[in-house]
């Protein structure tokens, strides 16, 4: 999967709508202190279904949104846009892909309304797109977004959260969701049988 664009509105510091186009290869962010370089990358993990507040750096989720300033009201919204291309045989899940193999993402939060996500138009859930980005190698805490620190908590990082950052670069991540869902499915299975053969046994 490769990003082409993000766009942001009503984002932490980035009210007014913004557009960035993603290049191929690495990218850097620069500007001075405060200029809301932490808070791009921010937008790119809220977009791939962040949901931990503090991890956002806010005490609630619609800390992200446009909080006003001195000359500006705050807004009732945020909205964080991905789009990103996917590479050859992959494919978004059971959402799908528009005919030229793009992949739009959009996240919205209101006030008092909570997270809604899009997926090609179409309303999600926010399981579906964590799917469809871990399937992808990437995601909200894909090891291919460094922020400030990252490097060191890799090096500090006990075997087992080095593993889970190491099975993420690999796409395997979502597999252990499906795992989980599936386990969970046949448990609920285990005791709906138990219970029948109990209703047997009575009527026995
Ligand atoms: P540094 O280089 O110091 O790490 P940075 O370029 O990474 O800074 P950010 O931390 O991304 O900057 O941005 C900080 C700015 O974003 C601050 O001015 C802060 O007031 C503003 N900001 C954060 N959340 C909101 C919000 N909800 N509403 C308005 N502004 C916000």
């Amino acid at each position: 999967m490769r990003f082409r664009r993000l766009k942001l509105a009503g984002f932490k510091s980035f009210v007014d709508p913004t557009e960035l186009r993603i290049e191929p290869g690495l990218t850097g962010i620069v500007g001075p202190n405060g200029c809301g370089k932490s808070n791009l990358l921010e937008a790119l993990r809220w977009v791939m279904g962040e949901s931990s507040a503090k991890s956002m750096r806010g005490g609630g989720m619609e800390d992200v949104i446009f909080a006003g300033t001195a000359t500006r009201p705050a807004r009732g919204f945020a909205e964080v846009q991905l789009a990103a291309e996917l590479d050859g045989d992959a494919v978004a899940g059971p959402i799908g892909v528009s005919e030229d193999g793009e992949l739009e993402v959009v996240r919205r939060i209101e006030r008092g309304a909570g997270s809604a996500y899009r997926v090609n138009g179409r309303d999600v859930r926010a399981k579906d797109v964590a799917l469809i980005f871990a399937d992808a190698a990437t995601g909200a805490h894909s090891p291919a977004l460094v922020s400030q620190g990252r490097i060191g908590a890799v090096i500090a990082a006990k075997p087992a959260e080095r593993r889970a950052m190491l099975e993420e670069a690999a796409g395997i991540a979502g597999l252990h969701v499906r795992r989980r869902d599936a386990e969970q499915k046949l448990r609920a299975t285990e005791a709906n049988l138990t219970r029948l053969g109990e209703l047997i046994a009575d009527m026995e």
